[in-house]
């Protein structure tokens, strides 16, 4: 047993899930490219304020998941300014919170006018409880648009994400809803208090203490479901100001020209402070309990409670390893592989030979050196799921030449060692590709 494992919570990633991480990763840099978003890549840790001012002190995720601590300059604390978190620093348990302060800090918006379009991809880092689908350490690709205000933009953000559900051959369902803007919010959020305060003694106690708190989390609360409790909960849809009403309908009018089917779904609420108007979700069948599997909304207010000029914002994030969850087994196929053996010590060298010169080319092939009998190459190829070998025995070496076998339909064809494309080209033809 290994005296050392993986911090709880926390996976590795091996072959040959990598390949399909991989291969993800290119996709949707390859989509964000062709929407023309380019890639922002920020550190993977902030100082804890940030999160603070950005995500809500009153949200779970700054309440009870974040990993804090202070690096070995922590006399700084003593510099703490009042009623500040000073210092201390976190691991980021989102991606857009650091977006936000480095397009401030590099003066991006003020130096070029929007929308600025930028996606990130990496790991981020919540203590939950671990569980399939939820982990401590897990990974998003995210999209952020700085600078645009429509309701339009909106829908092209979520077109995009149904873009990757599509790519992916995903079904997923995607939920929208206005939370509305500091004009009508306020007046919702006392709605909704009237409403539950009665109702305490049979809530949970996380919504028992959010009811004063972030009464808006109460109504997506997953212990209580008061969707399936109780009918006349008051909805934000009923109390959106005209303008968020307007922007609203905007929204799904500009989703219906681009296609993408949607639900309205006024129980949306988003976990997170920073939203405003749009909030939407996308949920997949992932076979267990942790079926969103991406989530966004807009954030007009994030950049100026950061320190920045007021700039409209609208983002979104889809966990990898719940989006991977759901992409169909078949989707990326494990490419075959050829391998390449010698038969006897004399044939070493021209096997170096063979393996330089095909490493020059995107097909996937791998050698072992130490010489063994035809038969007994054959097993290893076939315990390394190999379906295609290239043999140096002693009539090969003898005559410059490389015998290759197909192990699955049992062709064999001998080469010269020069013909180097011809082998590079049957193998592309037989799919044998990096
Ligand atoms: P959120 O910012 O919580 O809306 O998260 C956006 C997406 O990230 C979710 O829809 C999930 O796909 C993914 N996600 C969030 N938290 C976790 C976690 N602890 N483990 C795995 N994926 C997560």
């Amino acid at each position: 047993m290994s005296r050392y494992t993986a911090v709880k919570g926390m996976n590795d990633i091996l072959p040959p899930d990598s390949l399909r991480w991989s291969r993800m990763e290119e996709d949707l840099r390859l989509l964000a490219a062709r929407l023309n978003y380019q890639e922002i890549r920020t550190p993977v840790v902030e100082s804890l304020e940030l999160f603070q001012r950005g995500l809500g002190e009153t949200s779970d995720v700054v309440q009870k998941e974040m990993y804090v601590f202070e690096d070995k300059n922590g006399n700084k604390l003593a510099l703490k300014p009042e009623g500040t978190a000073g210092f201390k620093l976190a691991l980021k348990p989102e991606g857009t919170a650091g977006v936000v302060r480095a397009f401030i800090e590099h003066s991006v918006g003020i130096e070029k006018p929007g929308p600025h379009k930028l996606f990130y991809i990496g790991p981020n880092f919540r203590y939950e409880r671990p569980q399939k689908g939820r982990y401590r350490q897990f990974h998003q690709f995210g999209l952020e648009i700085f600078g645009d205000p429509t309701p339009e933009m909106d829908a092209e953000l979520i077109y995009a994400a149904s873009m990757i559900l599509d790519h992916f051959k995903v079904k997923g369902e995607i939920r929208v809803n206005s939370i509305g803007c500091p004009a009508c919010r306020p007046a919702y959020r006392e709605k909704l208090i009237e409403y539950f305060r009665p109702k305490a003694e049979e809530l949970c106690g996380d919504c028992r203490r959010r009811i004063d708190s972030n009464p808006l989390r109460l109504i997506d609360c997953k212990v209580d479901a008061p969707r399936d409790r109780w009918n006349d909960i008051p909805l934000i849809t009923d109390h959106l100001c005209p303008q968020c009403a307007s922007d609203f309908e905007r929204l799904k009018k500009a989703l219906a020209i681009f296609h993408v089917p949607f639900v309205v779904d006024p129980f949306i609420v988003r976990g997170l402070d920073y939203y405003v108007k749009t909030a939407f979700e996308i949920t997949a069948d992932t076979g267990g309990t942790q079926n969103a599997i991406a989530g966004g909304g807009r954030y007009d207010n994030l950049v100026a409670e950061t320190g920045g000029a007021a700039t409209p914002a609208t983002g979104f994030a889809i966990g990898l390893e719940r989006l991977l969850s759901v992409v169909p087994e078949d989707f990326y196929g494990m490419q075959p592989l050829a391998m390449g053996f010698a038969l006897f010590d004399g044939g070493v060298a021209d096997l170096v030979h063979l393996t330089k010169h095909l490493s020059h080319h995107p097909v996937r092939y791998m050698a072992e050196y130490t010489p063994r009998k035809f038969k007994n190459a054959l097993q290893k190829a076939n315990k390394l799921g190999a379906r295609h070998i290239f043999i140096f025995g002693e009539d090969e070496v003898k005559n410059q030449q490389v015998l290759y076998k197909d192990l699955a339909t049992g062709d064999q064809k001998t080469f010269g060692q020069h013909e180097v494309m011809a082998i590079v080209a049957m193998l592309m033809d037989k799919e044998i590709r990096k």
